[in-house]
């Protein structure tokens, strides 16, 4: 059996290139899945939607697939929460663990082959970490931290394309290190009082967060794996710390044929952090809009380009997902109608409209092959769409035995060649209108809601915002109190209180 071939842009060439898996008609595929300390926001939604997609597609075209995606069950956030909620951490992982379950369910996510935890993979792990200390690629500190040595491996840099030289200058360097070369990262810590921690040869501790993936992708997945996926913020240092651990461990190169990453998440124009507290939760979104208008913002945009996320972008799937699904109420109708008769121009005039059904076929096979490209593959459906709308408007185009076929492979490429790989459209059409009218006639009411307003409130840069006050310093310096009054007021309209202290004027935002 021959398998559509596939392009796909490879993160360690820098490179689109066609995909070869080392077994032919067999894919490994490794995703880094979620930190299991609280709900997920919509950027981690978005990494898992595009493994998702990734797994579907080869799926689709053929491959028979083992996925693996992991929880990092264990790590100090998770410690931290359970101080917080006064829990043991493995109670946290467990609680956060179901918590994410829900959401990918409600988002349509298939289930990977292997779900793997830390905790599972500790003998996994220390197996790992002894290897590369036999070999020479790390070594025991005080204390008995283990450290992943640097300076062991002369490709460290490759998928990030980065010197070592440039990475150093790049990461903070903490005075008390036991570290032979700043860059040399953790593989096993010993534990502090409470925490959890398990036997090893150096200490009672636990794992470093890079080793995991190592672990669990050769329990799984053998010493090399075809696909490698993440977002694009795993590049450095977790996955060039993956290939370092993988290769000095089994000697064998490359870790990983092809990686993938997605990129960022913007709300409203800026990154998505919990650092800028301006996070919106999958929990938040799934429950105020459906999974499917989820799937449809986060996929519906090429994986490699950023997405804004903001009213209009909502509004913007949900006008789609309305397209497609009153055109499939129509084909559904078209298809069902129990009087038949013939039509000669209606007979052409759909039989052009197949041909339009095959052109988009193949466009949107296309489309997926060359690098998942989603946008381009909608664009083939929405001119098909368009199409079909303008066949039925004819006065003598329905109730023919083409129209009935033509109505027939229009669901079909909505459902299959569509649908199966963005698990979109697959729905009973009445049900999904039904809720888009639902979520539509909230959407004024969701937007007025304090919370999700203050999520949406489209902030005044500071750049603006400095160029605003130095207006009202020489306004003030001109004696035009009344225009440096309006400054003030105007700004605090647009959320940004101004101070003015002996050092200068400060402002922050409301
Ligand atoms: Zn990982």
């Amino acid at each position: 059996m021959t398998l559509r071939a596939i392009q796909l842009t490879n993160t360690l060439s820098g490179k689109k290139e066609e995909l070869k898996t080392s077994q032919p008609g067999k894919l490994t595929f490794y995703s880094c899945g979620p930190t299991v300390y609280g709900l997920i926001h919509i950027g981690n939604l978005r990494s898992a939607l595009v493994a998702d997609l990734f797994f579907r597609y080869f799926q689709r075209v053929g491959y028979e697939v083992i996925y693996v995606r992991n929880y990092t069950d264990v790590d100090d956030k998770i410690i931290l929460k359970g101080h917080e909620e006064n829990l043991l951490a493995s109670e946290v992982a467990k609680k956060y663990t179901l918590e994410v379950e829900k959401d990918f369910a409600v988002a349509g996510l298939l289930e990977p082959t292997h779900k793997t935890t830390v905790t599972t993979h500790i003998e996994e792990i220390i197996v790992l970490i002894q290897k590369m200390i036999e070999h020479g690629n790390a070594y025991v500190a005080d204390g008995g931290e283990v450290l992943y040595s640097i300076s062991s491996f002369p490709t460290y840099g490759k998928l990030s394309h980065k010197r070592i030289d440039d990475l150093i200058a790049g990461i903070r360097v903490e005075v008390t290190s036991k570290k032979r070369n700043p860059l040399d990262f953790t593989l096993w810590k010993p534990a502090k009082l409470g925490e959890p921690s398990w036997d090893s040869p150096w200490s009672k501790g636990r794992p470093g967060w890079h080793i995991e993936c190592s672990a669990m992708a050769s329990r799984w997945l053998g010493d090399q794996i075809d696909v490698h996926h993440g977002g694009e913020d795993l590049i450095f240092p977790h996955h060039e710390n993956e290939i370092a651990q993988s290769e000095a461990c089994s000697g064998k190169e490359p870790f990983v044929k092809y990686w993938v990453h997605n990129a960022f998440l913007t709300l409203s124009k800026e990154k998505m952090s919990k650092s800028l507290g301006n996070v919106f939760t999958a929990r938040e979104f799934l429950t105020r809009f459906s999974g499917e208008v989820a799937r449809y913002l986060l996929l519906s945009v090429h994986y490699r380009s950023m997405i804004d996320f903001s009213l209009e972008t909502v509004e913007q799937a949900l006008n789609a997902l309305q397209r497609i699904y009153e055109a499939k109420a129509r084909a559904v109708e078209l298809k069902n109608q129990s009087r038949v008769r013939s039509d000669l121009r209606a007979e052409s005039m759909w039989g052009s409209f197949a041909a339009s059904c095959e052109k988009a076929r193949m466009e949107i096979d296309e489309n997926f092959a060359h690098d998942m490209n989603t946008a381009g593959a909608l664009a083939a459906l929405f001119s098909l769409i368009r199409e079909f709308n303008r066949t039925l408007a004819e006065p003598f185009a329905q109730a023919t035995p083409s129209a009935v076929l033509a109505a027939q492979e229009l669901i079909r490429i909505m459902e299959e060649e569509m649908g199966s790989v963005l698990g979109i459209g697959r729905l009973v059409p009445e049900n999904a209108l039904k809720d888009f009218g639902r979520i539509r006639a909230s959407l004024s009411d969701i937007f007025q809601d304090s919370y999700v307003k203050e999520k949406f409130r489209e902030r005044l840069s500071e750049n603006a915002i400095q160029i605003a006050i130095e207006a009202r310093i020489a306004a003030r310096n001109a004696k035009d109190f009344a225009k440096a009054d309006f400054i003030r007021k105007d700004l605090e309209s647009q959320g940004v209180l101004i101070q003015d202290a002996p050092t200068g004027t400060t402002w922050q935002y409301k």
